[in-house]
């Protein structure tokens, strides 16, 4: 077990930001922790790392209990906190020196991790100079530097363009391969490309704690078309295994199948048969994020 959390709450003053919360983590998995701001996510991760004390309850790294045996929590688990503070002036190679040097570690650890989050081009620039994708990049690296069994990363995408977000993504799967990763996002979109599993909390309270593919199994398949022409309503309940559908706009449909199986094939044969042509086609993952919406609002 990579990570335990049994029954932690946590209040500030008055406020309850943490409320009897516990799950447990395995060795490999990729878990996408949820929430809307304000859920907290960042109070969650602060505790696994012993920054904070719970009000209540126990959380372990690596079966060590975290604050009993400081070294030990240090020595598993690596740390990309919410803003990723960088002392900017400092060269990439620089920076990721004194990090090595905080964590003991040889310094040989600092070309390999710049290879492993692909800084390789940007490595003798001063971190100011990099754009915030790769300056996301050294905040990884930082976090991989003592080759850590568990990665805690707190938002690692918000403030990225699409293309960077896509990046950081892919690698956060790659290094996901060999390690431990809980990370924060209130994206929902994030976590289905990103995870194996999905744990949403809101206000504090744990919500669900599900396999992405048991999300999935559960979920209905919709499918939005745009034809050339209108059709008949009466044409429409011939698509097999239809469950229903809605016709929102002159053209425009909506097909809602309750199966696994992609529909998008015998949407266009019914096309061809009918003699019509399909201007658009795609399918959405209403569930999901009906279901986010669901326990967060
Ligand atoms: P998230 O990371 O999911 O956005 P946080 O863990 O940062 O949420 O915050 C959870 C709740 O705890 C929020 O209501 C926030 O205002 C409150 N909170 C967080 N840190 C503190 C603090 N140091 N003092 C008082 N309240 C805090
Ligand atoms: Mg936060």
């Amino acid at each position: 077990m990579s990570i335990k959390v049994v029954n932690v709450s946590k209040t500030y003053k008055n406020q309850t930001a943490v409320n009897a919360l516990s799950f447990e983590i395995n060795k490999g998995e990729i878990v996408g922790f949820l929430g809307p701001n304000g859920a907290g996510k960042s109070t969650t991760m602060k505790m696994l790392m012993g920054y904070i004390c719970p009000t209540e309850g126990e959380l372990f790294i690596c079966g060590t209990k975290v604050l009993s045996d400081k070294n030990t929590t240090n020595k598993n688990i690596g740390y990309l906190p919410e803003h990723n503070p960088l002392y900017k002036e400092m060269f990439v190679k620089e920076y990721l020196g004194f990090v090595a040097q905080i964590h003991g570690v040889d310094k040989h650890q600092v070309e390999l991790v710049i290879k492993q989050t692909g800084l390789t081009p940007e490595a003798s620039k001063k971190i100011h100079q990099l754009s915030k994708g790769y300056q996301q990049r050294v905040g990884l690296a930082a976090a991989l530097i003592h080759n850590p069994e568990v990665l805690i990363l707190d938002e690692p995408t918000t403030g990225l363009d699409p293309n960077q977000l896509i990046e950081i993504r892919e690698l956060i799967k790659e290094i996901g391969k060999k390690k431990t990763v809980l990370f924060s996002t209130h994206i929902m979109q994030e976590v289905e490309a990103v995870c194996d599993r999905v744990i949403i909390i809101n206000n504090g309270d744990l919500k669900v704690d599900a396999k992405l593919s048991e999300l999935k199994a559960g979920q209905l398949q919709t499918i939005q078309v745009t034809f050339d022409f209108k059709i008949e309503e009466q044409f429409v309940s011939r698509i097999k295994e239809l469950k229903s559908y809605n016709n929102y706009h002159d053209n425009d449909w909506e097909f809602v199948f309750d199966t696994e199986e992609d529909k998008r094939s015998d949407i266009f044969d019914f096309a061809q048969e009918q003699g019509l042509k399909i201007l658009q086609m795609n399918t959405k993952n209403k569930t999901l994020e009906a279901l986010f919406k669901e326990v967060t609002q």
